[in-house]
Order: structure tokens, then sequence, then C-alpha cells
């Protein structure tokens, strides 16, 4: 391929920006990282994010070949319009064309949201590789989907599908970040692990974690859980039969062959998730949903070499929309 065979990828989190020169096989050839300030307005990001592209493009072994960036918040690819990301403050920003003028030339630039770059990073460097169906879920503060149907990445109508933070599962259930009951984010996230311990508590008077009260974390759950403690198990419990339904949900939409569990507290607990939302999926779907069907921990470690598999898929989507294999 003539323009290049490395490319950038940039991560827009809560906390900090991550980029990194990466070549097509996924390896970080450089890395920047720099901290997100939501205070400082959109304008300040977009003007960081290209000058760390720009000093990664100039010590690049050849020409690169585009920036794919990843970010938070209800993303239109199409476009390339952030429309609403709250932990950045953002509404309605022009991410694509933004940091395209900025860089003053003719470098392309693709984004999407989040989950799907890192489902694409997957797909191109990691735990996907060579699987055409799969259903990639982060948990983290809070829950996050990406599917690939047939090679291609699901999207949507509004750039809005695989929210399956926001599946409402318990009509009678606890109330969301969103304003919606009983959403599966609710439950399956540390957000949601917290809510979990503060809602449980006065049922297990002897926890370690319910003597914690509002200064519990999600790493103090984990290592409770560890410990045998049974609040962590109840809260964790809930957290694993949610999240078994949410893959269950999936599978009878999608039939994937693959679910890859990410962000931070799906590693964290990765183990614990595929032996025990595992067996809640298993229980909640057909055989044709199931047989055949992996869970495994995803294995891109870094969000921003993920999202440098944007530029790979785009032109893999232009050039030949079925086979996203090189
Ligand atoms: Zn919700």
């Amino acid at each position: 391929m003539a323009s290049g065979q490395v490319a950038i990828g940039v991560d827009i989190g809560g906390t900090k920006i991550a980029l990194a020169l990466v070549d097509r096989s996924g390896r970080r050839l450089a890395e920047r990282v720099l901290p997100t300030r939501p205070g400082d307005g959109p304008d300040a990001a977009l003007d960081q994010i290209a000058q760390a592209v720009e000093v990664l493009r100039a010590g690049a072994p050849g020409p690169v070949a585009g920036v794919g960036i990843g970010s938070p918040g209800h993303v239109d690819p199409a476009s390339g319009i952030v429309h609403y990301a709250v932990n950045l403050g953002w509404t309605d920003v022009p991410l694509r064309d933004g940091v395209r003028q900025r860089l003053g030339d003719d470098l392309p630039v693709w984004v999407h949201k989040d989950t799907n770059a890192a489902a694409l990073g997957e797909l191109y460097f990691g735990a996907a590789r060579g699987c055409k169906d799969f259903v990639y879920l982060a948990i983290g503060t809070g829950l996050g989907g990406a599917a690939v149907a047939g090679g291609r990445l699901v999207t949507g109508l509004n750039a809005y599908a695989m929210e399956v933070g926001h599946l409402a599962l318990y009509p009678e259930g606890r109330v969301c970040r969103c304003g919606l009951h009983g959403c599966a984010e609710a439950y399956v996230s540390g957000v949601g692990l917290v809510a979990g311990v503060r809602e449980l508590a006065s049922a297990y008077p002897h926890s370690t974690l319910a003597a914690q009260g509002d200064a519990v974390t999600t790493h103090a759950i984990l290592d409770a859980l560890e410990a045998g403690d049974p609040l962590a198990a109840a809260v964790m419990d809930q957290a694993a039969e949610t999240l078994g339904m949410v893959m269950g949900a999936c599978a009878s939409l999608l039939n994937p062959a693959r679910f890859i569990l990410g962000g931070g507290l799906g590693h964290a607990a990765a183990r614990f998730w595929i032996e025990r939302a595992g067996a809640v999926f298993r229980r909640r779907v057909l055989p044709a949903a199931r047989d055949g069907v992996t869970i495994v921990e995803s294995t891109v470690s870094s969000s921003a070499a993920g999202a440098s598999a944007l530029v790979w898929h785009a032109r893999t989507e232009r050039e030949a929309p079925a086979s996203p294999r090189e």
C-alpha cells in the first residue's frame, strides 16, 4: 500500500488521551500520553491531539496512512462529530474535521466511539483475529459494547447500536445515570458495583465492605470477593447475572462466535466474568445461540493501538467490504 504501513491511534479517555504510532501488526512504535482537561474546552483538546499527532508523524519510519480516534460518548462516524460526551463535557464537537484542519494537509482522520475502536483493534490485532462475528464488551466505569457481524461493524441509524449498558433489563431496578430504570450498566460497571454494595450492605452487617460505607471502591470489592466476603459475592453475583443476560440478548440477536471482555473491570475480574456470567449466558439461550461460542479476555492492551485499526478498517470497508483480513 503506497500510502503507508503505519497509522496513528488516539484514544480519548476521561483522565488521559493516549496516542500511539502503530504498525499493521498492532505493534506500537512510539507513544504519547496527554492529560484530559475537560475544563479547557474541546478546542484545547483538539489542539493538543493535533500537536501530538504531528510529533508521532515526525518520528514515523515512513508515510502515515491516517489517524484513527476513539472517543467516549455518542459519536457519529459518518460526520466525525461527537454529539455528546458527558465525561468530557462535549456537545456537538466536530472532532474529525477539527483535528484534520489542524493537521493542515490531507492526512485522513476517522472517528468512532471508543468501544467500536476497541472492537476493531481486537479484530485486526487481538482476540478477534479471523473472527467475522463477535461482540466486544467493555466493563469499566460504565458498560459499553460493540459488534462485528459478517465482518462489518454494526453501527445503526444514529450510530447508537450496541449501547448494551442501557439495555433496561429490570423494570423495577436501580435508577441508571441515564435516568432509566434497571439498565445493565447500573449493575455491571464500577458505578454499579459500588451502588450494589450500598444497596445490599444492611443485609450483610459483618461484611468488611459494609463498614467502608461510601468510600468503597471497585478495587476493594474485588479484594473482598477474593477473601470470601459475602456482600462482595452477592454484588458480584448480581453483576454476573446481569452480564449473562446481556450476553444472552446479544447472542439471540446476533449469534456471535465470540464474546470478548475488555475494560478495566473486565480485565481485573476476567476469570470471574468468563465463568460466572458465561454460566448464566448458557442457561438463558437456546443451544443454537450458544453452541461453539467462546468467551475470552481482550488481548489488545493499548486503547491507542486499538484505535489505529480504524484506519485499516476504513480502507477495507471502501475496498472490499466483506473481508477485514489482510
Ligand atoms: Zn442507563
